[in-house]
Protein backbone atom coordinates (compact mmCIF):
# COMPACT_ATOMS: atom_id res chain seq x y z
CA UNK A 1 0.00 0.00 0.00
CA UNK A 2 1.54 3.46 -0.80
CA UNK A 3 0.54 6.27 1.60
CA UNK A 4 0.30 10.09 1.21
CA UNK A 5 0.03 12.46 3.84
CA UNK A 6 -1.85 15.98 3.03
CA UNK A 7 -1.36 18.60 5.85
CA UNK A 8 -4.97 20.33 6.20
CA UNK A 9 -6.42 17.39 4.36
CA UNK A 10 -10.18 18.52 6.36
CA UNK A 11 -11.31 21.50 3.47
CA UNK A 12 -10.21 23.28 0.52
CA UNK A 13 -7.63 22.41 -1.62
CA UNK A 14 -6.12 19.85 1.13
CA UNK A 15 -9.64 18.10 0.80
CA UNK A 16 -9.37 17.80 -2.80
CA UNK A 17 -5.58 16.79 -3.04
CA UNK A 18 -6.93 13.86 -1.21
CA UNK A 19 -9.34 12.54 -3.44
CA UNK A 20 -7.22 13.46 -6.15
CA UNK A 21 -4.60 10.80 -4.80
CA UNK A 22 -7.11 8.64 -3.62
CA UNK A 23 -8.20 8.28 -7.35
CA UNK A 24 -4.42 7.30 -7.55
CA UNK A 25 -4.56 4.48 -5.59
CA UNK A 26 -2.96 5.95 -2.50
CA UNK A 27 -4.20 5.30 1.34
CA UNK A 28 -4.53 9.14 2.37
CA UNK A 29 -3.32 10.31 5.87
CA UNK A 30 -5.41 13.23 6.67
CA UNK A 31 -4.28 16.04 8.78
CA UNK A 32 -6.20 18.68 10.52
CA UNK A 33 -5.85 21.17 13.13
CA UNK A 34 -9.42 21.41 14.69
CA UNK A 35 -12.19 20.76 12.36
CA UNK A 36 -12.75 17.15 12.98
CA UNK A 37 -16.40 17.14 11.04
CA UNK A 38 -14.48 18.26 8.19
CA UNK A 39 -12.23 15.81 8.15
CA UNK A 40 -14.43 12.98 8.52
CA UNK A 41 -16.16 14.27 5.30
CA UNK A 42 -13.19 14.09 3.34
CA UNK A 43 -12.38 10.51 4.69
CA UNK A 44 -15.79 9.90 3.36
CA UNK A 45 -14.90 11.47 0.07
CA UNK A 46 -11.42 9.48 -0.46
CA UNK A 47 -13.64 6.48 0.23
CA UNK A 48 -16.04 6.93 -2.38
CA UNK A 49 -13.11 6.62 -4.51
CA UNK A 50 -12.61 3.36 -3.59
CA UNK A 51 -9.26 3.81 -1.47
CA UNK A 52 -9.47 4.39 2.30
CA UNK A 53 -7.76 6.64 4.54
CA UNK A 54 -7.53 7.75 8.56
CA UNK A 55 -7.51 10.83 10.38
CA UNK A 56 -4.46 12.41 12.06
CA UNK A 57 -4.90 15.74 14.07
CA UNK A 58 -2.01 18.09 14.79
CA UNK A 59 -0.89 21.60 14.23
CA UNK A 60 1.60 21.67 11.75
CA UNK A 61 2.92 24.58 13.91
CA UNK A 62 3.80 23.19 17.28
CA UNK A 63 6.91 21.09 16.23
CA UNK A 64 6.39 19.40 19.72
CA UNK A 65 2.69 17.64 18.92
CA UNK A 66 4.00 17.24 14.94
CA UNK A 67 7.11 14.58 16.78
CA UNK A 68 4.54 13.31 19.21
CA UNK A 69 1.54 12.37 17.04
CA UNK A 70 3.57 12.10 13.51
CA UNK A 71 6.21 10.26 14.80
CA UNK A 72 3.73 7.90 17.18
CA UNK A 73 2.38 6.84 13.62
CA UNK A 74 5.58 6.58 12.54
CA UNK A 75 6.72 4.11 15.09
CA UNK A 76 3.79 2.40 14.98
CA UNK A 77 4.12 1.42 11.37
CA UNK A 78 7.22 0.69 10.42
CA UNK A 79 6.67 -1.89 7.58
CA UNK A 80 4.97 1.45 6.22
CA UNK A 81 6.61 4.57 4.03
CA UNK A 82 4.57 7.81 3.80
CA UNK A 83 5.90 8.47 0.19
CA UNK A 84 4.26 11.36 -0.92
CA UNK A 85 3.92 14.45 1.96
CA UNK A 86 1.88 17.56 0.37
CA UNK A 87 2.57 20.51 2.50
CA UNK A 88 -0.91 22.19 2.24
CA UNK A 89 -1.84 23.38 5.75
CA UNK A 90 -2.10 27.28 5.54
CA UNK A 91 -3.24 30.79 6.87
CA UNK A 92 -3.83 33.74 5.66
CA UNK A 93 -3.93 36.93 8.67
CA UNK A 94 -3.70 40.11 5.81
CA UNK A 95 -2.87 43.66 7.32
CA UNK A 96 -0.47 46.80 6.14
CA UNK A 97 2.41 46.26 7.83
CA UNK A 98 2.16 49.41 9.23
CA UNK A 99 -0.38 47.96 11.34
CA UNK A 100 0.68 44.86 11.63
CA UNK A 101 0.65 42.62 15.33
CA UNK A 102 3.38 40.17 16.44
CA UNK A 103 0.87 37.90 16.62
CA UNK A 104 -0.12 38.29 12.86
CA UNK A 105 3.52 38.24 11.87
CA UNK A 106 4.16 34.93 14.27
CA UNK A 107 1.52 32.80 13.47
CA UNK A 108 1.45 33.45 9.57
CA UNK A 109 5.29 32.77 9.81
CA UNK A 110 5.14 29.63 11.80
CA UNK A 111 2.26 27.82 10.16
CA UNK A 112 3.02 28.36 6.76
CA UNK A 113 6.73 28.13 6.76
CA UNK A 114 8.26 26.35 10.15
CA UNK A 115 5.31 23.95 9.29
CA UNK A 116 6.87 22.96 5.92
CA UNK A 117 10.64 22.25 8.19
CA UNK A 118 9.06 20.41 10.93
CA UNK A 119 6.60 17.80 8.89
CA UNK A 120 9.32 17.21 5.73
CA UNK A 121 12.31 16.96 8.43
CA UNK A 122 10.11 14.40 9.65
CA UNK A 123 9.36 12.33 7.04
CA UNK A 124 12.33 12.88 4.44
CA UNK A 125 14.67 10.63 6.11
CA UNK A 126 12.63 7.52 5.12
CA UNK A 127 11.90 8.59 1.76
CA UNK A 128 15.45 8.52 1.36
CA UNK A 129 16.44 5.26 2.44
CA UNK A 130 13.63 4.14 0.36
CA UNK A 131 15.10 6.01 -2.63
CA UNK A 132 11.49 7.47 -3.55
CA UNK A 133 9.72 10.17 -2.29
CA UNK A 134 6.92 13.49 -3.98
CA UNK A 135 7.24 16.61 -1.70
CA UNK A 136 4.91 19.36 -2.55
CA UNK A 137 4.56 22.22 -1.08
CA UNK A 138 1.37 24.63 -1.71
CA UNK A 139 2.83 27.78 -2.02
CA UNK A 140 0.82 31.14 -3.23
CA UNK A 141 0.57 33.85 -6.05
CA UNK A 142 1.42 36.11 -3.22
CA UNK A 143 4.90 34.20 -2.90
CA UNK A 144 5.92 35.31 -6.25
CA UNK A 145 4.28 38.36 -6.71
CA UNK A 146 4.08 39.52 -3.37
CA UNK A 147 0.55 41.44 -2.43
CA UNK A 148 -0.02 44.37 -0.46
CA UNK A 149 -1.23 43.70 3.08
CA UNK A 150 0.32 40.02 2.70
CA UNK A 151 3.80 41.04 3.80
CA UNK A 152 4.02 37.98 6.76
CA UNK A 153 1.85 35.46 4.15
CA UNK A 154 4.33 37.07 0.38
CA UNK A 155 7.48 36.36 2.92
CA UNK A 156 6.32 32.69 4.22
CA UNK A 157 4.84 31.19 0.88
CA UNK A 158 8.64 33.06 -0.90
CA UNK A 159 10.12 31.25 2.06
CA UNK A 160 8.66 27.57 1.13
CA UNK A 161 9.69 28.38 -2.17
CA UNK A 162 13.20 29.09 -1.47
CA UNK A 163 13.14 25.88 0.85
CA UNK A 164 11.66 24.10 -2.24
CA UNK A 165 14.78 24.83 -4.71
CA UNK A 166 17.20 24.15 -2.41
CA UNK A 167 16.01 21.07 -0.88
CA UNK A 168 15.14 19.78 -4.53
CA UNK A 169 18.84 19.85 -4.89
CA UNK A 170 19.48 18.12 -1.57
CA UNK A 171 17.75 15.18 -2.60
CA UNK A 172 17.47 14.69 -6.21
CA UNK A 173 20.15 11.95 -6.80
CA UNK A 174 17.72 9.88 -3.94
CA UNK A 175 14.76 10.09 -6.00
CA UNK A 176 12.90 12.63 -4.04
CA UNK A 177 11.52 15.17 -6.14
CA UNK A 178 10.44 18.83 -4.53
CA UNK A 179 8.06 20.94 -5.89
CA UNK A 180 5.84 23.63 -5.43
CA UNK A 181 2.15 24.36 -6.34
CA UNK A 182 1.39 28.39 -6.67
CA UNK A 183 -2.11 29.03 -6.75
CA UNK A 184 -3.88 32.19 -7.18
CA UNK A 185 -7.70 32.90 -6.66
CA UNK A 186 -8.99 29.57 -5.81
CA UNK A 187 -12.85 29.58 -4.17
CA UNK A 188 -12.32 28.02 -0.71
CA UNK A 189 -12.99 29.26 2.79
CA UNK A 190 -9.78 31.10 2.73
CA UNK A 191 -11.39 33.38 -0.28
CA UNK A 192 -14.52 33.58 1.08
CA UNK A 193 -14.78 37.03 2.39
CA UNK A 194 -13.15 38.24 -1.20
CA UNK A 195 -15.13 40.16 -3.95
CA UNK A 196 -14.87 37.32 -6.77
CA UNK A 197 -17.47 40.00 -9.02
CA UNK A 198 -14.47 42.67 -8.76
CA UNK A 199 -11.28 40.49 -8.70
CA UNK A 200 -12.55 38.29 -11.63
CA UNK A 201 -12.43 41.08 -13.90
CA UNK A 202 -8.06 41.21 -13.37
CA UNK A 203 -8.20 37.69 -14.00
CA UNK A 204 -7.47 36.57 -17.15
CA UNK A 205 -9.18 33.44 -17.32
CA UNK A 206 -12.19 35.57 -15.79
CA UNK A 207 -13.17 33.64 -12.78
CA UNK A 208 -11.80 32.41 -9.37
CA UNK A 209 -10.11 28.30 -9.86
CA UNK A 210 -11.14 24.98 -7.81
CA UNK A 211 -9.84 23.10 -5.43
CA UNK A 212 -9.74 20.53 -7.87
CA UNK A 213 -7.38 22.28 -10.23
CA UNK A 214 -4.81 22.97 -7.90
CA UNK A 215 -5.56 19.09 -6.70
CA UNK A 216 -4.58 18.41 -10.71
CA UNK A 217 -1.39 20.42 -10.72
CA UNK A 218 -0.19 18.28 -7.55
CA UNK A 219 -1.27 15.35 -9.13
CA UNK A 220 0.76 15.98 -12.03
CA UNK A 221 3.87 16.04 -9.84
CA UNK A 222 3.18 13.36 -7.25
CA UNK A 223 3.06 10.41 -11.00
CA UNK A 224 5.65 8.71 -11.18
CA UNK A 225 6.35 10.27 -15.05
CA UNK A 226 7.17 13.44 -13.26
CA UNK A 227 10.25 12.39 -11.67
CA UNK A 228 12.72 14.03 -13.64
CA UNK A 229 10.73 17.70 -12.79
CA UNK A 230 12.26 19.10 -9.08
CA UNK A 231 12.76 22.64 -7.70
CA UNK A 232 10.01 24.17 -9.86
CA UNK A 233 6.79 25.90 -9.19
CA UNK A 234 3.53 25.37 -10.92
CA UNK A 235 1.24 28.12 -11.17
CA UNK A 236 -2.26 27.84 -10.81
CA UNK A 237 -4.10 31.20 -11.15
CA UNK A 238 -6.11 32.07 -14.57
CA UNK A 239 -2.88 33.82 -16.08
CA UNK A 240 -3.12 36.05 -13.06
CA UNK A 241 0.74 36.11 -13.21
CA UNK A 242 3.59 34.26 -14.09
P1 LIG B 1 -8.78 26.61 3.87
O1 LIG B 1 -9.97 26.23 3.08
O2 LIG B 1 -8.84 27.75 4.82
O3 LIG B 1 -8.26 25.30 4.63
C1 LIG B 1 -7.14 25.37 5.44
C2 LIG B 1 -6.73 23.99 5.87
O4 LIG B 1 -5.50 24.10 6.62
C3 LIG B 1 -7.75 23.33 6.77
O5 LIG B 1 -7.75 21.97 6.48
C4 LIG B 1 -7.19 23.60 8.17
O6 LIG B 1 -7.58 22.63 9.15
C5 LIG B 1 -5.71 23.48 7.89
N1 LIG B 1 -4.88 24.14 8.89
C6 LIG B 1 -4.85 25.46 9.20
N2 LIG B 1 -3.95 25.68 10.18
C7 LIG B 1 -3.43 24.48 10.50
C8 LIG B 1 -2.47 24.04 11.44
N3 LIG B 1 -1.87 24.90 12.27
N4 LIG B 1 -2.16 22.71 11.50
C9 LIG B 1 -2.78 21.83 10.68
N5 LIG B 1 -3.69 22.19 9.76
C10 LIG B 1 -4.01 23.49 9.68
O7 LIG B 1 -7.54 26.97 2.92
P2 LIG B 1 -7.28 26.65 1.37
O8 LIG B 1 -7.76 27.81 0.59
O9 LIG B 1 -7.71 25.29 1.03
O10 LIG B 1 -5.68 26.75 1.37
C11 LIG B 1 -4.85 25.60 1.31
C12 LIG B 1 -3.43 26.06 1.00
O11 LIG B 1 -3.43 26.75 -0.25
C13 LIG B 1 -2.83 27.04 2.02
O12 LIG B 1 -1.47 26.78 2.20
C14 LIG B 1 -3.04 28.38 1.36
O13 LIG B 1 -2.09 29.32 1.84
C15 LIG B 1 -2.83 28.03 -0.10
N6 LIG B 1 -3.43 28.96 -1.04
C16 LIG B 1 -4.78 29.14 -1.11
C17 LIG B 1 -5.30 30.04 -2.04
C18 LIG B 1 -6.77 30.29 -2.19
O14 LIG B 1 -7.15 31.16 -3.00
N7 LIG B 1 -7.64 29.57 -1.51
C19 LIG B 1 -4.44 30.76 -2.86
C20 LIG B 1 -3.07 30.56 -2.76
C21 LIG B 1 -2.58 29.65 -1.85
P3 LIG B 1 -8.97 22.80 10.00
O15 LIG B 1 -10.08 22.45 9.05
O16 LIG B 1 -8.83 21.84 11.13
O17 LIG B 1 -9.02 24.23 10.45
Amino acid sequence: MKFALVTGGSRGIGRAVCVKLAGMGYHIIINYKSNEAEAIQTLALVRERGADGELLQFDVSDRGDIKQKLGDWIEKNPDKTIEVLINNAGIREDALLVFMKDEQWDNVLKINLDGFFFVTRLLIGDMLVKKFGRIINIVSLSGLKGLPGQTNYSAAKAGVIGATKALAQEVGRKGVTVNAVAPGFIKTDMTEGLDEKELKNMIPVKRFGTPEEVAHAVGFLVAPEAGYITGEVISVNGGLYS
